[in-house]
């Protein structure tokens, strides 16, 4: 298996809270991983030690480079962060130059740089927002401007850690079919961090953690068979899987089926 992130036996504290002792995780290369916990379970901390904001004990790797000062900048080349609040990432006075930015640091040509600005307007419904200053966009809309500008650098590897919660519902889904396309079509590793089991049904494996502690680690369909324990630490089932649960109680489906059209098509049989 070629895992893209390795941590083993991290330590992690902020003065005296405890937050991960003894955590170890590999992440997949080309998966889209989905990680879920309570509020307050160590799930932006682990987000921060990774691209190097918080001093940590115990060994991690990300593209097999080992993570510390020297291999810092190397690392985070690689990486595309999108945070819930993305005030403080903007920089410039329009959306525009927002997009410009990260593409004038690493001396792209003008027209270079228009082709990325277009492939990412392409699949970012944001082109109306372009002169517009980030600042004084709504929520949701700054939620896209941050997540198109991690994208346009096309990262080896992306988090989201909680980036679309201010997004609406139906471009919420757009956007997690959007990752997995991208997932899909350049081999991205996407982590999308989140504490909606909902947004679980796009990816392909499901971490989940509850007071630093890893609990479950599986294909999304293994995790979901624990139901218990996840109602225990306040993750619901997303709704198609308790769907299919009920309705194989009364042996109408065999299976958990995660596409309504699908699930239609069975009934209908
Ligand atoms: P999550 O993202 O899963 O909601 P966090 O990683 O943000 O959890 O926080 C984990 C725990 O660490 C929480 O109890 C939180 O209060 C605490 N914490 C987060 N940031 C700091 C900080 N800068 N200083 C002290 N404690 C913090
Ligand atoms: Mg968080």
């Amino acid at each position: 298996m070629d895992n893209i992130i390795t941590i083993k036996n991290l330590y992690f504290s902020y003065d005296n809270k405890v937050i991960f002792s003894d955590f170890s995780l590999d992440i997949e290369k080309g998966k889209f991983i989905h990680i879920v916990g309570p509020n307050g379970s160590g799930k932006s901390t682990l987000v921060k030690i990774l691209i190097g904001l918080l001093k940590f004990s115990g060994n991690i790797n990300i593209y097999r480079m080992n993570l510390c000062d020297d291999n810092i900048l190397d690392i985070r080349k690689n990486i595309g962060v999108v945070f819930e609040n993305p005030d403080d990432i903007f920089v410039s006075e329009t959306v525009l130059d927002e997009l410009v930015f990260p593409l004038e640091n690493l001396r792209y040509s003008r027209k270079e740089m228009q082709k990325k600005i277009d492939k990412v307007l392409e699949l970012i419904p944001i082109s109306h927002l372009l002169n517009k200053n980030p600042h004084y966009l709504s929520g949701g809309e700054r939620q896209l401007v941050s997540f198109a500008c991690a994208l346009i650098l096309e990262p080896k590897i992306l988090i989201l850690d909680e980036a679309f919660t201010m997004v609406d519902g139906i471009e919420k889904q757009k956007l997690l079919k959007l990752l997995k396309k991208i997932c899909n079509d350049k081999k991205t590793t996407i982590i999308n961090i989140t504490h909606d089991m909902e947004e679980t049904v796009y990816g392909d494996k499901i971490v989940v953690i509850n007071k630093g502690k890893l609990i479950f680690y599986d294909d999304k369909k293994e995790v979901y068979r624990n139901e218990k324990e996840l109602k225990k630490i306040g993750l619901e089932l997303p709704f198609m899987v308790d769907l299919s649960n009920r309705l194989s109680y009364y042996g109408l489906v065999d299976k958990v089926i995660l596409d309504m059209n699908e699930m239609v098509r069975q009934l209908w049989k």
